[in-house]
């Protein structure tokens, strides 16, 4: 009798997801993570990366009454940016710091479970401030990637160290900041490290023990490997060696794919963006260098590129093609979407890559004259691309051009959101050029390796920010809020038509999805730059945001730096519910 009602509590349990027997994270839980509203197990609210809840409780009607429910400081002398997406399972939160630090903290007080601070050392070179994006969770581990290029996985209860692996050389450059991508069972990661030369690829593990499955490069000509009981077995280059690249170039390539990825299960396809081709002076390296600048679709089975769409072939500006690639259901069809660094918002098939469409999302582009559909490459304007300084009149610097947008990007690392129901894509975009000129440069393991200079210039004295929303059939923006700061947090948006974002003066804020009239806004005492989630927990809906001003902006802003220099510091994370 006692051991019949045992197993019908367990199952029951199991059904429920209640905390008292809850069973780990499983892949399938993280396929469901979009619909389930009781957790949030993913970066991106799932692995489409649509960050949209289907949780209506908090509405137009009641938002007046949503009021802070805790806030927890991350303490400590170490502030800086703070860029990260919390994740919640069981009655707990996990969120990561900058400085390479991981908190639990339990949902319904904020009371400090445990603090994991990994031990970083001497020389690390995050090339845009010390951020963290956010964890993965699997099994009863949560892993997160840190500044020294390493992976560590801890168990969700104790924050115990139950595996660390190292991804690669910190002094060379690599780092890594991305949320780990969970799909189809194996844990996906990218690196960071684009200014130093280093290599972009994708690589899976398995999340359990961190031991490599696969790995494949986004460099043409580099050779990708699977591995069978620990043993590196070749798995075919990624593309055709020299074919994209001149002489050497392609050994310090970049293209890194420094901000993770998505997962379609309906596709099986991982899609990872990918940096700039190193380094910046274009003229060094004549040819597409692929797959830079590119949204890469990888077969989480093969470890293999089933397709790439580049939208900046030769890239002479920094427009990393790193923006998430969040796949939606478009007139029958799976596409994906994504707002890229260099101006434009695309929408591609998510089966085989072919464009669908590409439109300008901010007001000025100067490198090209707009997207061929038919062949999907850009026109450009050869006037726009920054001289070769082979060329110059001291051999020494090329000539300068004013571009836009600046290489922070029409939209940098801040995540957009895609509702279902308005059918809109919601894109924090920024409104920003840069002069920019080249110089001379060679590889050197550990040294930036750019061959340029620059400095960024706003395009308007009133804003540089724009919240738009737009339509993805026809590039329409339906509707766009101005903001004086460069917007830099990312988007959530919700089933009862509110869209959350964060900015830089400090406020979270709720705008109509329909029209982005301001319905509610709060003050977190330092700038976000964090994307907002939701859940449900106990019939309450909950939102939590991140709020920590820092990032690439105050590093690399020239002139908008500046204009951003009263904004202070922070490190904390802040949840709200109605008030009963
Ligand atoms: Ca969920
Ligand atoms: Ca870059």
């Amino acid at each position: 009798m006692k051991r019949k009602l045992l197993a019908s509590l367990v199952g029951m349990a199991l059904i429920t997801g209640s905390s008292a027997f809850a069973a780990g994270v499983t892949d399938a839980m993280i396929e469901k993570d979009a619909q389930s509203v009781g957790d949030v197990l993913s970066w991106g609210m799932g692995q489409q990366g649509q960050r949209y809840t289907p949780l209506d409780k908090i509405n137009a009607g009641n938002i007046s009454k949503l009021v802070p429910a805790w806030s927890f400081s991350f303490g400590g002398e170490k502030q800086r940016g703070q860029e990260s997406q919390p994740l919640i399972h069981n009655g707990k939160m996990f969120v990561t710091g900058s400085y390479s630090r991981i908190y639990a903290l339990d949902t319904k007080t904020g009371k400090k479970l445990w603090k994991y601070e990994h031990r970083l050392p001497e020389g690390i070179m995050p090339c845009c401030d010390v951020i963290n994006r956010g964890a993965a969770l699997f099994d009863n581990l949560v892993i997160f990637a840190t500044l020294d290029a390493q992976l560590v996985a801890l168990d969700q209860n104790t924050g115990n160290v139950v595996w660390k692996e190292k991804i690669d050389d910190y002094a060379a450059g690599y780092s890594a900041s991305a949320a780990p991508l969970i799909a189809k069972g194996l844990l996906l990661t990218g690196v960071s490290g684009g200014e130093f030369g280093v290599i972009g690829r994708v690589e899976a593990r398995d999340p359990k023990t961190g031991k490599m499955v696969w790995t494949r490069p986004v460099v043409e000509g580099h050779m990708g490997y699977k591995y069978e009981g620990g043993k590196a077995i070749e798995n075919g280059i990624s593309g055709t060696t020299n074919k994209t690249w001149p002489g050497d170039l392609w050994k310090s390539g970049g293209a890194t794919t420094w901000l993770g990825g998505t997962y379609d299960p309906t596709t099986g396809l991982a899609y990872f963006g990918t940096g700039n081709p190193a380094p910046w002076n274009s003229h060094l390296r004549p040819g597409d260098n692929l797959f830079s600048t590119a949204t890469v679709a990888v077969d989480v089975s093969t470890g293999k590129i089933v397709w790439h769409y580049q939208k900046t072939p030769n890239d002479g500006w920094d427009y990393d093609g790193v923006n998430e690639f969040i796949t939606f259901d478009m007139d029958g069809k799976r596409m994906g979407a994504s707002a890229d660094r260099n101006g434009f918002f695309y929408v591609i098939d998510a089966k085989n890559g072919k464009l669908n469409g590409a439109f300008p999302f901010v007001s000025k582009i100067t490198w090209a004259t707009g997207i061929d559909l038919k062949t999907g490459r850009p026109n450009y304007d050869p006037a726009n691309r920054p001289g070769d300084p082979t060329k110059g009149p001291d051999g020494k610097k090329g000539n300068v051009v004013f571009s836009a947008p600046s290489f922070l990007g029409g939209k940098n690392q801040q995540p957009m959101a895609y509702s279902p129901k308005t059918g809109l894509f919601y894109v924090p975009a920024n409104e920003w050029g840069m002069e920019i000129w080249n110089e001379p440069v060679t590889y050197k393991k550990g040294a930036a390796y750019l061959g340029a200079g620059f400095t960024i210039k706003p395009l308007h004295e009133d804003y540089i920010g724009a919240m738009r929303a737009i339509d993805p059939k026809t590039g329409k923006i339906v509707w766009e809020n101005k903001n004086a700061a460069p917007l830099w947090g990312g988007v959530m948006t919700t089933a009862s038509d509110l869209v959350f974002y964060g900015t830089p003066e400090g406020f979270l804020k709720a705008v109509d999805a329909k029209n982005g009239k301001e319905l509610w806004k709060f003050q977190t005492g330092s700038g976000v730059v964090a994307p907002p989630i939701s859940w449900e927990e106990g019939g309450e809906q909950y939102i939590a945001v991140v709020s920590g001003w820092g990032g690439a902006v105050p590093l690399w802003g020239g002139e908008v730096a500046k204009k951003v220099s009263m904004l202070e510091q922070g490190g904390s994370v802040w949840v709200f519910k109605l008030v009963k």
